[in-house]
């Protein structure tokens, strides 16, 4: 056989871009299955998104994700979006299809499957409370909506974005949904089977910081998670195992929608385990404190 010196390519679009850790866990997966694939972190300004498109069908790359602030403004260079990036409204990853390129989002499909494979929790008929109304808001409710939960509360601080997303899942999916503003502390309601942190508070370096609800209203029969992916234990996770619940940490979903992500491009299942470990290195996480979520 003659030797094949020409990689596959795939990587992310982003601006700024230098600190998504994302190669690290996908390139640590195609060493791992020997394949000759490069994952590229390229930072392009977002007037440059249409000639970064072109350059991805002109390298005949296999696919790119997208990070701030391309998720929404690249829908206009694709062939075809999923169905589910286009109710959720953006899209995190573009796979190849011969010519066409094809939008998918993997966010709340990759909180989905933490929850399932992780926290061994099947979302169909359980009420959900989700904080915030953002991007990753978006994926995770659409995906909950469209796996069947029987309710989802939406609390947010602007109320414009809180009543969008809750419109969107009344009137395009299965879901019931109701809009809390957020004002003051929120008292989570006693019937609640899953808690979900979906804002950015808490993320490095706001390390200390803690969404504002009433911990005493977290109780034993919940499942509370955080999207945030590092550092994954945070203050608002820590609290609700004080409180007895059990708690989902974000590591799990950014591992599983790059993982969902690594199967799309390249047809094959990825190796999770390495992937977060992948990851846990990258952050520089230690084992000590960090005892659920994977
Ligand atoms: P957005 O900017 O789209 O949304 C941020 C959300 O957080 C909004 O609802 C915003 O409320 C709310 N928020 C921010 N600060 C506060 C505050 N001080 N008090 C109350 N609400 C606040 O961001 P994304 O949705 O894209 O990202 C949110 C988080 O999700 C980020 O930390 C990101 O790292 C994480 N993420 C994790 C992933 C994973 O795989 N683990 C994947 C994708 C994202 P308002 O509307 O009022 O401004």
């Amino acid at each position: 056989m003659s030797t094949n010196y020409k990689a596959e390519l795939v990587g992310v679009f982003g601006y700024p871009v230098a600190e998504n850790p994302t190669v690290v866990m996908q390139e640590a997966a195609f060493q791992q299955l020997e394949l000759n694939w490069r994952y590229l972190t390229i930072e392009v300004r977002p007037q440059d998104l249409e000639a970064a498109m072109m350059g991805l069908r002109a390298f005949n790359m296999q696919g790119i994700n997208l990070t701030i602030p391309h998720k929404v403004a690249v829908l206009e260079y694709l062939d075809e979006v999923v169905e589910d990036a286009a109710l959720i409204g953006a899209v995190n990853t573009v796979r190849r299809q011969g010519e066409r390129l094809i939008g998918e989002n993997t966010d709340g499909k990759g909180f989905l499957r933490s929850l399932r494979q992780d926290a061994r929790l099947e979302p169909s008929g359980k009420r959900t409370v989700v904080l915030g109304a953002g991007g990753a808001a978006r994926a995770i409710t659409v995906e909950l909506a469209l796996a069947g939960v029987s309710h989802l509360t939406i609390v947010n601080r602007s109320t414009s974005r809180g009543e969008t997303l809750v419109k969107l899942l009344q009137d395009r999916t299965p879901a019931d949904a109701t809009f809390v503003p957020w004002q003051g502390s929120y008292s989570i309601p006693r019937n609640t089977d899953v808690l979900v942190n979906a804002t950015s508070i808490g993320l490095y370096p706001n390390v200390h910081d803690k969404p504002d609800i009433d911990a005493s209203t977290i109780t034993p029969n919940m499942i509370v998670c955080d999207v945030i992916p590092n550092p994954p234990d945070t203050p608002f996770l820590q609290e609700a195992r004080r409180r007895g619940a059990r708690t989902l940490d974000g590591l799990g979903m950014l591992v599983y929608q790059g993982a969902i992500g690594f199967k799309l491009w390249t047809g094959l299942d990825a190796p999770i385990a390495v992937m977060r470990r992948a990851l846990e290195r990258a952050f520089d996480i230690s084992k000590e404190g960090h005892e659920e979520g994977g």
